[in-house]
């Protein structure tokens, strides 16, 4: 049997599900979870295959420069595991965002921004333009343009604040 999937950036994908031709399905899936990792821009910046300005990275996370920088400081923290986006998160990997967050502050703060005038959050999905969890650290929020404010605007529908997906997550039972 055969099974197509069409996986985020349009691309069909044919598994092959029947036993006889030796794989098995959790080989597939691997396989699968591969083929959309060499699709990925940010995986293939953690890999080195494409250039970023890197401020920091470590076995968990990178964090880099956002091409089209909203404010003076934008950039991107981004964990190393390929995690599509915020409702693909359970609540055991609340540790893993609170070290986003706290990794991005010190980066801003080495920086000389201003903390107290920061934009910390995440797209939602179909908003997400990257489908590779990525956390936005913008400032100054202040100089930000009208579009951009709308772009990154906190708790609406295509954009939310770290603190109200902590919120979701700690109240998920997962
Ligand atoms: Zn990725
Ligand atoms: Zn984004």
């Amino acid at each position: 049997m055969t099974a197509v999937i069409t996986i985020a950036n349009k691309l069909p994908v044919r598994i092959f599900t029947n036993s006889s031709c030796g794989l098995k399905s959790f080989r597939n899936i691997r396989e699968l979870s591969n083929l959309q990792m060499s699709n990925c821009i940010f995986c293939k910046i953690i890999s080195g295959d494409t250039p970023a300005e890197i401020f920091h990275q470590d076995d968990k996370m990178i964090i880099f420069k956002d091409i089209k920088p909203a404010s003076k400081h934008h950039f991107l923290a981004v964990p190393r595991e390929h995690i599509p986006n915020v409702n693909s998160l359970s609540k055991n990997q609340i540790p893993l965002i609170n070290d986003l967050i706290a990794k991005s502050k010190e980066v801003l703060a080495d920086k000389g921004g201003n903390l107290d005038d920061t934009r910390l959050g995440f797209h939602l999905p179909p908003f997400n333009s990257v489908s590779h969890l990525h956390l936005h650290v913008i400032s100054p929020v202040s100089e930000m343009s009208f579009v951009s404010s709308l772009v990154f605007k906190p708790n609406s529908w295509w954009f939310t604040s770290v603190d109200q997906i902590l919120e979701k997550l700690e109240k998920s039972k997962l």
